[in-house]
């Protein structure tokens, strides 16, 4: 569980009595939420308060939230949490592609919505919290070293390409997040290749494959999640194995 003092959010949404029930439990948990019911609004507060994160409903009255992701990443890096009863892969695209962070369906449920907060604010938070190994990241029984290029699972090496280790690596370090296919494309192979999805899915397989061998009891076997349409999202939350 995150420790939410002093984290600021901006909730952006026009719908009166969702506002009202998501502002009312963030603070319950401890945020500080500054509310705004259409784009304008939202900029004006964004640009006065500087909020450590947003949450954004895409369908605004005045302008189309896609325009506020522009905004918002023109001026920064303040991660954006896209939520909106648009369930269409295009518009779950668009708004990743414009910036954002990640993106919840509507309706979502209250636990869903803190885990994407938690995982989008442990990115956020500046690296080095691991100060023996800088760099490390941890999931399960997953360890990869982005230093030496080396993956671990359950302390027995896999042996990636480097290509391969750069998808992993692009998805571990975003771990709880949904990482988009044009993301990691641009990320991997470079900005010619936002187009190629089918490369991310054959990578894909072959990690998958390569973890599964140093993996036999399968604790690992639901760490990349597909997304149809979309990207895909490594799991955040992986118990070690025990033993
Ligand atoms: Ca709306």
């Amino acid at each position: 569980m995150i420790d939410a003092g002093g984290t600021s959010i901006l909730l952006v949404e026009d719908d009166a009595e969702t506002r009202h029930q998501v502002a009312t439990l963030l603070e319950r948990h401890g945020y500080q939420v500054a509310e705004a019911s259409d784009a304008e609004s939202a900029l004006a507060k964004f640009a006065d308060g500087r909020p450590d994160l947003i949450l954004l409903d895409l369908g605004l009255p005045d302008r189309d939230g896609l325009d506020v992701v522009d905004r918002v990443r023109a001026a920064g890096t303040t991660p954006i949490l896209v939520l909106s009863a648009r369930d269409r892969e295009v518009d779950k695209v668009l708004a990743l592609e414009a910036g954002a962070d990640d993106y919840l369906a509507k309706p979502f449920g209250m636990a869903e919505l803190q885990a994407r907060i938690g995982a989008i604010l442990r990115r956020a938070m500046p690296a080095g919290t691991d100060s023996e190994q800088p760099g490390i990241v941890r999931i399960g029984d997953l360890e990869l070293d982005p230093v030496s290029h080396s993956v671990r699972v359950g302390g027995r090496p896999v042996h990636l390409t480097p290509l391969e280790f750069e998808v992993l690596r692009v998805l571990a370090e975003h771990a709880g997040q949904l990482v988009t296919y044009g993301r990691l494309l641009r990320a991997v192979w470079g900005t010619a290749y936002g187009e190629e999805a089918h490369y991310v899915h054959v990578y894909v397989g072959q990690i998958r494959r390569k973890i599964r061998r140093a993996d036999p009891d399968g604790h690992l076997a639901n760490l990349i999640v597909p997304e149809p349409g979309v990207g895909y999202r490594v799991s955040a939350e992986i118990d070690p194995a025990r033993g």
